[in-house]
């Protein structure tokens, strides 16, 4: 049987980087150097490598994402799989599995430890993704997985996968729903497939087409006694600080500080204004608790109730809700849609 073409896209990060003169590491590797690291490539697919991008992913922008959402839409080619950098890699493949609805495999991946140190991820992690791109039962469920991301020798789910760690080897985890696959040897050895009927629902309201800029979206954690000045300056100002939307990462099943209420209520008026979960993602809770900062206060003031997303993935969405330019009535469908 032919082996197929995957189409490496390089975008920067840990993976892609090489000591300086000082021995600090910089971003320099390009897409040919990382396969040149791991000639076991060859023997798994017919690699196509290209450098997009040499920079850090916490300097990606969302607008870089749309464009390499569409170059990926152009490929003739087997399955794809992105290099780029951990610090944003939950939110980029979230992003990536919204904007993408393929027949094939589009695998993320990236390392923690760095090509100078003595025992780097990167080069078995790039090997173990073309492994998953180019997997039979992969491809034949591609549609069904969606985006993945393939860190440590395990498939996850780009919806539910998080950094849990900033530095450790086994920085990823889905902590709601475990990882989808696991590769043993040279094998990919399923184990189950992802619930995608929200991400399938959000997408056919969202579409493919590119997408105008939108105002950003505003990520504002709840904490032990937050003040929420930011929230008052929010509403205070003309331009809103030029935020189109904002993410509440609140408290347990959906609660904020009860000082900030009445701001979160004026705000929601103002823009969408997403309530979603700072405990890391998990269905919110609907009608458990009374008074005003409450669930059932809040879901009534106007606020959109995000469900089980982690709020950075709840962010992107929103994001992309503004940007295909969603009234508050359909973001809150399909917000709803997520539990
Ligand atoms: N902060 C850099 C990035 O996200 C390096 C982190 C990494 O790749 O692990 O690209």
């Amino acid at each position: 049987m032919s082996k197929p073409r995957i189409h490496i896209l390089a975008l920067g990060g840990t993976i892609a980087t090489r000591p300086d003169a000082t021995g600090a590491m910089q971003m320099g590797l390009g897409a040919d150097d990382l396969v040149a690291a791991v000639p076991l490539l060859a023997k798994v697919a017919n690699i196509e490598a290209e450098t997009v991008s040499r920079v850090g992913s916490h300097s990606l922008s969302i607008d870089q994402m749309h464009a390499l959402a569409a170059k990926i839409r152009s490929l003739q080619v087997d399955g794809v799989v992105v290099t780029q950098g951990t610090d944003t890699l939950e939110e980029t493949s979230f992003l990536l599995d919204l904007l993408l609805d393929l027949e094939i495999p589009v695998i993320v991946t990236a390392a923690m430890r760095n090509p100078s140190l003595t025992s780097p991820d990167g080069p078995g992690n790039l090997l173990a993704a073309v492994r998953v791109a180019a997997d039979p039962w992969v491809r034949a469920h591609a549609r069904a997985l969606g985006v993945v991301v393939v860190m440590l020798d395990e498939v996850y789910a780009a919806a539910d996968v998080l950094k849990a760690h900033p530095t450790r080897v086994n920085a990823f985890a889905s902590t709601q729903t475990g990882p989808l696959a696991a590769l043993v040897e040279d094998r990919v050895v399923p184990m189950t497939l992802p619930v995608r009927d929200a991400v399938a629902a959000a997408r056919r309201r969202l579409g493919d087409a590119a997408k105008a800029k939108a105002s950003p979206v505003a990520l504002l954690w709840m904490a032990l006694d937050e003040p929420g000045y930011l929230i008052e300056a929010m509403i205070q100002a003309p331009d809103r600080l030029g935020y189109g939307g904002a993410i509440v990462g609140a408290m347990g099943g959906g609660h904020v500080a009860e000082r900030s209420v009445d701001a979160l209520k004026k705000l929601a008026n103002l823009m969408p204004t997403v309530v979603s979960p700072r405990a890391g993602g998990g269905p919110l809770l609907r009608q458990t608790y009374g008074g005003p900062s409450s669930e059932i206060a809040l879901r009534e003031a106007g606020l959109i109730w995000g469900g089980r997303l982690h709020p950075l993935k709840a962010r992107i969405l929103l994001d992309t809700c503004l940007r295909a330019g969603l009234q508050r009535s359909a973001i809150a469908e399909l917000f709803n849609a997520f539990g």
